[in-house]
């Protein structure tokens, strides 16, 4: 069979035409093969590889593009990138290469195309397309990726102890793959991970957290999730989620898994958002249960305060990764602190100050937060079940009542400070506080409605009782 038609792009002719000029065997690999293979959406980013020097192949093709694009050279790596249109095609020289143990930066040496291919991390990745006239279009496959591609397979090109040692990066790739693709990893290699999880220790946490990103944003993350629990590999990354797993038992009370529920919830957010961060949210959303926990003969498991304690643990394990400390993290921090907000209403009677504080505390986020504790309903009990869902309608719907009436979020005091000690010949104290504070209440418990007039009218009354006087 030939595979003409996964190279009809007409960049595809233009590179094969270089190579030839440049008398250098040249195929288009890695993903984009893969990728065509499987009819998923074609990525903008090309691997090309060269049997020879990959650098001179990118100069030589934007010399002859119309554009003229820059060529972006890496000698270190013996790569060179060229945007072309949308694309953005990257060309190595082939190689082979060796590994030291503390590192996983290889020797790199020129080596065949199949050399090259043995040292990519999967079959299904090291399927090749030739470029060049003489095979234009045939598919090289010394792996039997093809194959591995049929039968939804990750499978190694070496013998999975060796691609994992080199690079330990490739176990998260594997179970990032097998998560994207829907594909199962071959039992030896997922042996083979479970053995060097502790080289992971020796790859970046930016490379690490990257491909956590990308389980994270997979139709159902909780596969990934579950591969890097199995693999041990999750424990040395995030323990504090593998410290929920479990259920103790005292005295015939249990308590629920809650680790195996984080990822049904992290799984149920997903068919509602594509939000990395909300998702995120989910994932931490009961990171403090595990050092809260306690057992109280009466009343049985309790995990008081667990948001409040989650939300530092966010900040920690955001910083211990390397993630961004700034307003992501903050959103994070957010949700998982008021996790518990929107479910302690939908259990009880849904009031409207309730709702009103709500609204008030989470801002623009009550949406997200809704979300966020609908997906945290993971009762298999059916009764249960719609007797919650039911209640977090109601409250979504005093949400918007509320919200078209007093415009609670972002709440900007109707009477400013200004106006009080106008109002009453103050000069800034702590009075002033006071009446501005006892305002916002009034107006959360529906006392009086957030507007000026009635606001200014409780002003007074509020600054007579304080022993004020108007002018
Ligand atoms: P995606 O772009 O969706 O992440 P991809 O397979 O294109 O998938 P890239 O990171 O773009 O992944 O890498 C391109 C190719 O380079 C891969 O298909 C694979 O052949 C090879 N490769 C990438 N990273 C590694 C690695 N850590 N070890 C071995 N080969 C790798
Ligand atoms: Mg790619």
């Amino acid at each position: 069979m030939d595979y003409k038609k996964a190279i009809s792009q007409p960049i595809f002719e233009i590179i094969g035409r270089t190579a030839d000029e440049l008398n250098l065997d040249t195929y288009v690999i890695g993903g984009f093969v893969r990728d065509y293979l499987l009819k998923r959406k074609i990525p903008k980013d090309i691997d090309v590889v060269a049997v020879g020097s990959g650098i001179e192949l990118a100069t030589q093709l934007a010399s002859k593009l119309p554009k003229k694009p820059q060529v972006s050279v890496f000698k270190n790596f013996g790569t060179a990138m060229v945007k072309h249109d949308e694309l953005e095609l990257e060309f190595v020289g082939a190689r082979k290469e060796s590994y030291h143990r503390d590192s996983r930066k290889p020797v790199v040496e020129d080596g065949t195309l199949e050399e090259d291919q043995k040292r990519r991390d999967f079959t299904i990745n090291a399927l090749a397309i030739s470029l060049n006239k003489k095979d234009f279009g045939t598919l090289l496959d010394p792996f039997n990726g093809l194959e591995d591609l049929e039968n939804k397979l990750i499978r190694t090109p070496l013998d999975p102890d060796i691609t994992y040692s080199d690079d330990p990066l490739r176990m998260m790739r594997a179970i990032r793959f097998a998560t994207q693709l829907e594909f199962r990893i071959e039992a030896s290699s997922l042996d083979a991970i479970t053995r060097n999880k502790e080289r992971i220790k020796i790859i970046s946490k930016e490379r690490i957290v990257e491909e956590l990103h990308k389980i994270m944003l997979c139709p159902t993350p909780s596969k990934g999730f579950s591969l890097l629990h199995k693999t041990g590999l999750l424990d040395i990354i995030m323990p504090e989620l593998t410290a929920l797993q479990g259920i103790e038992e005292i005295e015939g009370q249990r308590h629920k898994d809650n680790f195996w529920h984080t990822l049904e919830v992290v799984d149920n957010i997903s068919t509602e958002t594509d939000d990395l961060w909300l998702r995120w949210a989910a994932l931490l959303h009961d990171i403090g249960k595990a050092p809260t926990k306690r057992f109280h003969k009466k009343i049985g498991w309790t995990f008081h305060g667990h948001e409040f304690v989650g939300s530092k643990m966010v900040y920690k394990l955001f910083k211990r990764l390397r993630m961004p400390l700034n307003d992501k993290m903050k959103f994070v921090q957010k949700m998982v602190m008021m996790s518990s907000r929107p479910i302690i209403l939908a259990e009880e009677h849904v009031t409207d100050s309730a709702v009103r504080r709500l609204v008030f505390d989470a801002g623009n986020n009550v949406e997200d937060l809704m979300t966020l504790c609908e997906a945290d309903i993971t009762t298999k009990n059916p009764k249960k079940q719609r007797r919650y869902k039911n209640n977090f309608k109601l409250v979504r719907q005093k949400i918007k009542e509320v919200e078209e009436r007093d415009r609670i979020r972002n709440f900007q005091p109707p009477v400013s400070g200004e106006e009080i000690m106008d109002t009453f010949n103050l000069k800034p104290s702590k009075e002033i506080g006071i009446i501005k504070e006892a305002i916002k209440e009034a107006i959360l418990e529906g006392e009086i409605p957030n507007e000026h007039d009635a606001a200014k009218n409780f002003m007074i009354k509020k600054g007579i009782s304080l022993g004020l006087c108007p002018k």
